[in-house]
């Protein structure tokens, strides 16, 4: 898969990239990371990326003709999938787009390029919009510019891409793959400062230790963030858990 970075910045990436999980796809060529400097896609001298609002105001507003024509030179690949829709997206990070979920990081991880708008400033130009395919935000506050949000996008989508991370099963009990929180996770001492390892997770008993994972990760979504449950999807055996759990509260 291959990322592209449309940026005022291209340094930024470097450190964050080579680290770690994304460190060792890269290496192995799983995926493939290019920070394009915006200032390449300018045709002035002073290579300007920014110009003051229409109408007045504080702040800059990032220029549209320079992104436009870095994302035309950019987007190469036009591989479909069965339905004949594109397996490219251009992304424009931005505050007022759709929250970014780990179902939408699922999503992206199936395509085979992505390319990421950073802005800064007051953001881009508004006629952007027509030249994207998508607006994500990383949530309901505000940065500084995108490299952040391009940077969770990267990281989220490449631990799900086939063959990044070392396990399989390590990814589908994360919170929210499966709709939940993930369990609580103990390792060595088995005592700590007076408090211990649940006896089960040292009995080797997988089936009770399953149940046990199970039930944990429905007692944590429940406190902590209940609204998960109603989009999560519930088994048979999961209903029991709840009840038992609404017994033991009683
Ligand atoms: N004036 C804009 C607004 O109120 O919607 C915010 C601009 S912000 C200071 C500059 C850039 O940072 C944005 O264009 C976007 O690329 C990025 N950014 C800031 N917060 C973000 C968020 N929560 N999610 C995604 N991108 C964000």
């Amino acid at each position: 898969m291959r990322f592209h970075i449309i940026t005022i910045f291209p340094e930024f990436f470097t450190a964050p990239l080579s680290y770690g999980v994304t460190g060792r796809a890269i290496d192995k060529g799983l995926i493939k990371v290019q920070a394009h400097n915006l200032r390449d896609y300018t045709t002035d001298k002073h290579r300007t990326t920014d110009d003051s609002p229409y109408g007045g105001g504080s702040g800059m507003v990032m220029k549209v003709e320079p992104v436009a024509r870095a994302v035309s030179a950019i987007k190469v690949l036009d591989s479909k999938d069965k339905t004949g829709k594109s397996r490219s997206r251009v992304i424009l990070t931005t505050p007022q787009g759709v929250p970014f979920t780990q179902a939408l990081a699922r999503e992206l991880s199936a395509l085979d390029e992505v390319i990421i708008i950073c802005g800064r400033y007051e953001g881009v130009d508004e006629r952007i919009r027509d030249l994207v395919d998508m607006e994500v935000s990383i949530g309901d506050y505000i940065l500084t510019g995108g490299e952040i949000p391009g940077l969770v996008l990267i990281d989220s989508v490449s631990r799900l891409i086939q063959g990044v991370l070392g396990s399989a099963d390590s990814k589908e009990d994360d919170s929210f793959s499966n709709g939940l929180l993930e369990y609580p996770q103990y390792t060595r001492p088995p005592e700590f400062n007076g408090s211990i390892v649940p006896e089960v997770l040292l009995s080797g008993d997988h089936a009770a230790i399953k149940r046990y994972r199970k039930k944990e990760s429905i007692r944590r979504t429940l406190q902590k963030r209940p609204e998960l449950m109603e989009k999560a999807s519930i088994t048979p055996q999961d209903y029991e858990i709840i009840a038992e759990l609404k017994k033991e509260k009683k």
